[in-house]
Order: structure tokens, then sequence, then C-alpha cells
């Protein structure tokens, strides 16, 4: 199919310095959590969006000395050859299909712990970034950075940038944002300085120009220098000549940057989640930076809309598309633009899951691309789908998320394969999900499949189908596919931190009591021991209806795994909206349709809170009737001629939307393996230098 017209300016190459990038499709840079330990996971992870048509594709924050250390949380290393070598396997990669490769050369400053290195954290003057998250917490205060100490970290920049070249990048960073070294420099409440590096915006802005001078020195003949820079608190601080002090910003540093990459100040705005923001939502905070500058400018906003792209270049808002999660869900974003297959783009659903991989130091996990992270150490391509030597017929039960990605996975495979449902509609737990407050997004899960699905010729779809055994053994498919969800308990909670016991009152639901429409009446008390969303989505679609609720948690916090999505402060924002009261580490006890009794999670002292319904958001079993029922007539199966029976998504094992559909997709990749179980590579750090190798001082 040709492409829009409209779209051709997104093809366009633009110069960054000495260097020019072959379409305005900017993969900026954004943690894989694949480290330097995973050199081959991370080449495959960003060629694939190198060969999917993205013009450019940088690395995660690229640490330039052991004074930067984030340790044990997932950070790339440009301190010696054994870096450098792991870095060329991804400039290699990049380079293959045409795409520059950019490095975000990082030095975190007073937010890194240097739990590692155990040298103490660099800082303008010592403010300490003291987080509320234990994840971030640390006790080793950073010291005041001395002159030398300036000295060292541009020379330790100068170099890094000559080892980036050595590896083969073509676009070097210097990072000032995110609460990182030169953002502190930037910003008075770290920045009380009275040398030539504090006081006036000129003075705070003076290392980061430095900074881009050396690296521009070092490497500026072959490399383009780009500044990533956050915006968001200068933007709103008025300027002694312009309208903000960001404004002046850029005019200071525009002769010193071939690109500036722009953002915004902390993860949960700059990241956020679709629940609490729409696609574009920085650009009220940097829709001035091309008035200030000449240079190309490449800023995000979880951009996966052609249209909205076209805009913001036609709008003179940005040079670059960006894209971190875009590009994630979607590797091939730019070539099904290209290729006017704009229905066939995996959409980003903004559920930062794969921002929790970064908090949880493992490989990026996608909801909506199953294949991130996947690509080297299991051999999945997120487009290609190894065809099975011979197509065999599937029976996929259950169209939820799992069932729906095993039934496009198989029918790519090339099987044949019937899909059915008891529901009137397809998207099992998304049916309803999708309807609660923010999670309208989410369901581009369903739509993308059910998009693809309906356009294959191989696949047959039946809703209102409940299966049991007899239906299966008629049908008498090759293979069955069990992905029928599961359920929620009434399940209390101990202080042995399980769950334990149950209520059982006419007045108590569940998740699934609220999904078939049944709504609690007068007070209600949200117990909530899932921790994910959901506890905190359905207290505020019940604040929605109109009932009094009050949220209570035995965790510190509401929604308290939040914090690795970059939710947790909003869903309090929002509770607070909506009234909720939010009570943390109280237990469940009693419930006699008055009053519920709860008791403290460490002291076991018992309250009394007055309240008609309770609604407990705990523990999700798996719906194993249909399994049950097929393993006790086996017999009857194989003599129909059904060869395997496999259970995925949260029929296997009940998880959040991203693990049901890896699961699926992993059972179709498998189908016909005969129950082998495939190990996935190990990769392995490069390691060509003795142990002590002395810190490459240059290129070489
Ligand atoms: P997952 O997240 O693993 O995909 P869901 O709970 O979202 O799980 O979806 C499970 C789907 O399976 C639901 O849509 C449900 O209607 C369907 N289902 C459950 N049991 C049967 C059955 N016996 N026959 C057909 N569909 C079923
Ligand atoms: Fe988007 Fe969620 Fe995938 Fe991240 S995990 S790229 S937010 S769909």
């Amino acid at each position: 199919m040709a492409r829009d017209s409209r779209y051709d300016v997104l093809f366009e190459p633009v110069r960054i310095g000495p260097v020019t990038a072959p379409n305005r499709f900017y993969q900026v840079p954004h943690a894989s959590g694949m480290t330097n330990s995973l050199p081959r996971v991370r080449a495959a992870f960003r060629e694939t969006k190198a060969e999917g048509g993205w013009g450019v594709i940088c690395t995660g924050a690229c640490s330039i000395d052991q004074t930067s250390d984030d340790t044990p949380l997932p950070m790339a290393t440009m301190w010696d050859r054994n870096d450098i070598r792991a870095h060329a396997l991804m400039t290699e990669a990049v380079h293959r299909h045409g795409s520059l490769a950019g490095v975000e050369l990082w030095h975190g400053g007073a937010s890194v712990m240097n739990r590692a290195s155990r040298l103490p954290p660099l800082s303008p003057s010592g403010i300490p970034w003291m987080a509320t998250h234990i994840g971030f917490m640390g006790n080793l205060r950073p010291k005041t950075m001395d002159r030398s100490d300036i000295k060292d970290v541009l020379r330790w920049q100068a170099e890094g940038a000559r080892k980036a070249r050595t590896a083969g990048f073509d676009i070097i960073y210097v990072y000032a944002g995110m609460g990182y070294l030169g953002y502190e420099f930037l910003l008075p409440e770290y920045n009380k300085r009275t040398d030539e590096y504090g006081g006036s915006l000129e003075n705070r802005v003076r290392f980061v120009k430095e900074m881009l001078d050396v690296t521009r020195d070092a490497v500026g003949k072959d490399c383009g220098v780009a500044l990533r820079v956050s915006l968001e608190e200068l933007r709103g601080r008025p300027g002694t000549r312009q309208q903000s002090e960001a404004h002046e910003l850029i005019e200071l540093l525009s002769d010193h940057a071939d690109l500036f990459d722009v953002k915004m100040d902390s993860s949960p705005t700059d990241c956020s989640a679709s629940r609490f923001t729409g696609e574009g939502s920085h650009e009220p905070v940097i829709d001035f930076v091309k008035s200030m500058t000449g240079k190309p400018v490449v800023g995000v906003g979880r951009f996966t809309s052609p249209d909205t792209m076209v805009s913001q270049i036609r709008r003179g808002v940005l040079d670059f598309i960006g894209g971190a999660r875009p590009s994630i869900a979607d590797p091939f974003l730019p070539r099904k633009i290209r290729e006017g297959r704009i229905e066939e783009i995996r959409e980003c659903i903004g559920c930062n899951i794969c921002i929790s991989s970064w908090h949880d130091s493992v490989p990026v996990r996608c909801t909506q691309n199953p294949t991130a992270g996947e690509e080297w150490r299991r051999g999945w391509h997120p487009e290609r789908v190894e065809q099975a030597a011979r197509g065999e017929r599937i029976l996929v039960v259950g169209g939820g998320p799992a069932g729906l990605e095993c039934a496009l996975t198989s029918a790519r495979a090339g099987h044949e394969v019937t899909l059915a449902d008891a529901g009137k509609v397809w998207g099992g737990r998304l049916a309803f999900e999708k309807t609660l407050p923010g999670l309208a997004a989410w369901n581009r899960v369903v739509d993308y499949r059910l998009g693809r699905l309906n356009d294959m010729t191989n696949v047959s779809m039946y809703l209102e189908s409940a299966l049991g055994v007899d239906e299966i053994i008629d049908l008498a498919p090759d293979h069955v596919v069990v992905a029928t969800g599961a359920r929620w308990m009434r399940m209390l909670y101990s202080s042995m931190e399980i769950p334990v016991g149950q209520i059982d009152h006419p007045e108590v639901y569940t998740p699934d009591d609220i999904a078939a429409g049944r709504l609690p009446s007068g007070p209600t008390l949200v117990f909530d021991f899932d921790n994910y969303y959901y506890g905190g989505v359905l207290t505020e679609h019940l604040a929605a209806q109109g009932l009094a609720v009050s949220y209570v948690t035995p965790a510190g916090q509401a929604s308290a795994w939040t914090i690795m999505t970059n939710e947790l402060p909003l869903v309090h924002k929002a509770l607070s909206r909506r009234n909720v009261p939010v009570t943390t580490l109280q237990m469940l006890k009693a419930f006699d349709g008055e009053t519920a009794t709860l008791a403290h999670l460490f002291t076991g002292e018992e309250t009394r809170v007055h309240c008609r319904s309770i609604l407990i958001v705990g523990l999700r079993l798996p719906r194993t009737e249909l399994l049950d029922a097929l393993e006790a007539r086996r017999v009857d199966l194989e003599t129909a001629g059904i060869k395997s029976v496999t259970t995925i998504g949260d029929a296997l094992a009940p998880g959040a939307i991203t693990h049901a559909v890896h699961s699926g997709h992993k059972a179709a990749r498998e189908l016909g393996m005969g129950g082998t179980r495939r190990l996935y590579l190990r990769d392995t750090p490069i390691t060509d230098c003795e142990p002590g190798f002395e810190q490459a001082e240059a290129a070489e």
C-alpha cells in the first residue's frame, strides 16, 4: 500500500552537526535494563528498531566514571576497552540498517548512591536526593565538588566521548536532566555555589556549556553533540531577558550543541502513564525551544499517531519525533507509516511496565510487544514468526490478552486457528477494565490483535461459545490452548504476608462482582493487597459512582507497586481528588455488615470502621475447571487425536497483562515442540581485557 503523502515530511533527512539522520524518527535514550553485561541482548534489541526504520537509535544512560554508579539499577558504562567492545556490537548492528547510533553519556551526581563503587557521590553544593522510595534511598551523602572535581568530570566526559567515537557512535550526549549532575548545576535548589558556577543563570549554565565544549573539542568533527535537558522547572521561572530561564538556557547554549533533546524533570512527568496523561503531554513545556535555536530539536510524548507527528513538525514544535515507549511497543512503527500500513501499528498503551523493568533491574518487558528483550535470547522478531514445519489445527479457548496473542502468533506461524470465548465481546479482563478511569488506552492490546486476526484467512473466531470437554473433543484439534483466565478471591491477608482465610458475607465483593455489574451500596471499604493498579482504579470507579469509599491496604502506600510504573504519586493525587481516605499498614480482620475490624500489620492493634460493603482486591487464582475436566478425559482426548493441551496466561499463573501476552506468545512459538521447554540463550559480558585493566584513555 502506498503511503499517504501527508507523511512524507517524516521521512526527510535531518543534519545533526557533522552527521545526517536518514529520517525524523528518533529513538531517544531510554533505559533498557540490559547493561554492558548483556551486550548481545542489547544490540539485538536496538537493532530491531533500526530495522524497523528508526533513523537514530540511542543507548540509555551510560556512566562516564565510577563516581556515577547507580547499582543495582541497570546502567551502561563507558569506562574501559571492554565497554567499548560491548557498545560496538550495538553501533555495528544499528549501522547495518543505515541508522545513526547515539550514546547518552551520563554523570548521575547526587542522584546516584555509588553503592558498588563506594566513592562519594558528587554534587555542586552537597545537596542530596533524599527519596521517599526505598529503591532510591541511600545513606551516603554527596560531597561538594571543588574545582578539581569539576575538571575531573569535564575530563571524564571528553574521554567518554572519545571512547564512544571508537565504539562507533555518531551522536554523543551531554546529559543535564532528571536530577542528574548537569541538572543539579542548573537548579538553584541544588546549586548554592558562590563561584563562577553558581548564582546567575549564566553561571549555573557554565558547567553544562563546558561539558558541551569539551565534547565538541574531543569528537565534534566526527560526531554530533547533543544536549539532553529537562525544562519543566526552568520554564516556570521568569528569566531576566527572556520569558523564562528555560528560554535563556536554550539561547545561551544554542551555539554549543548540535541538537537539543528536551524533556521533563522527573520520571512520573517525563514518562507519564496513560492513566493520567495523554499523547503529546510535553508540548506546553517544550513548545518554545525551536524559537530560541536553529539547531534541530527532539522531544517525546508517547507519539503513536502519524497525524500528531506531522502536526508537531508542521507547527514547528519539533524536528525529530522522539520515541522511547512507542519504539519498544512497535520497533517497526516508522516502516509501517512509510509503507502505508498505519492500522498495523502496535500502539503503546502507556502502562509503563517497560519502566518497571528498569526499577526491577531486568531487561525491558513490554505489554504490547512480547518480543521486546527476547530478540537475541529467544530469537523472537516482532514482525516475523518462524513458520511451523506443518500447519496444524489449534483451538484457543479464551479470548483475553493471552488467548488473542496466542491465536495471532499461531496464525502467523501458519497454523489453522480457532478462537472461542464464552463472553459477548473479545478481550477477557480488558472488556471491563477498559471502561475504568484512565484505562481506555489499555484496550489497544485487544484492538491491535483483533484487527490483525480479522485480516487473516486461517482464523475462525466465535463469541458466546463456552466450551466444555465434549465440544473440544468434537472439534478434535491437534492442539488445545487453555486461556480461561483467573478469578478474584474473597481471601484476607495475614501478618505473615500471605493470603489467609476468607470472609463470607453478602456485602463482600470481589472485582469480578464489580465487572459483572454488581455495585456495593452505602459506605464501601476497599481492601487492597494486590498492590498494583486494580485496587486504586476500582476505588476511583466506585467513588465516581457516588459511593463514599475508603481505601485500606497492608502496604505502606496506595497501589504500592505502581512506584515501579511511575504512577504512584498520581494514584495518590487521584484518590485525594475523589476524597478517598487512604489507610496504610492495616489488615482487614472481620466484617459484620456494619463495621469492619482492622488490625495494624505490625502491632496488631485493632480499630473499627463503619462501612456497609467491602471490596477485596487481593488474590487471584486460575480458573481451572476446563483444564481439570480435560485432564480427567485424557484418554478421550488422545482418541480424538488431540496431541497437546497447553495452559497460558492467567489460567496458568495470574499476573499483569504483560505476563499473559508473553505467555500466549511463547506458547504459540513453541507449539508442536512436543512439550519441550526451550531455554533461552544466556548472554555474557565481553571481557577481552584482563581484570584490573586501566581505563582506556582515548581512542586507539
Ligand atoms: P488472560 O489475561 O490470561 O488472557 P482473561 O481473564 O483476560 O485471561 O481472559 C480469559 C477469557 O477466557 C475470558 O474472556 C473468558 O470469558 C474466557 N473463558 C473462560 N472459560 C472459558 C470456556 N470454558 N470457554 C470459552 N471461553 C472461556
Ligand atoms: Fe508502552 Fe506499556 Fe510497552 Fe511500555 S510496556 S512500551 S508503556 S505498552
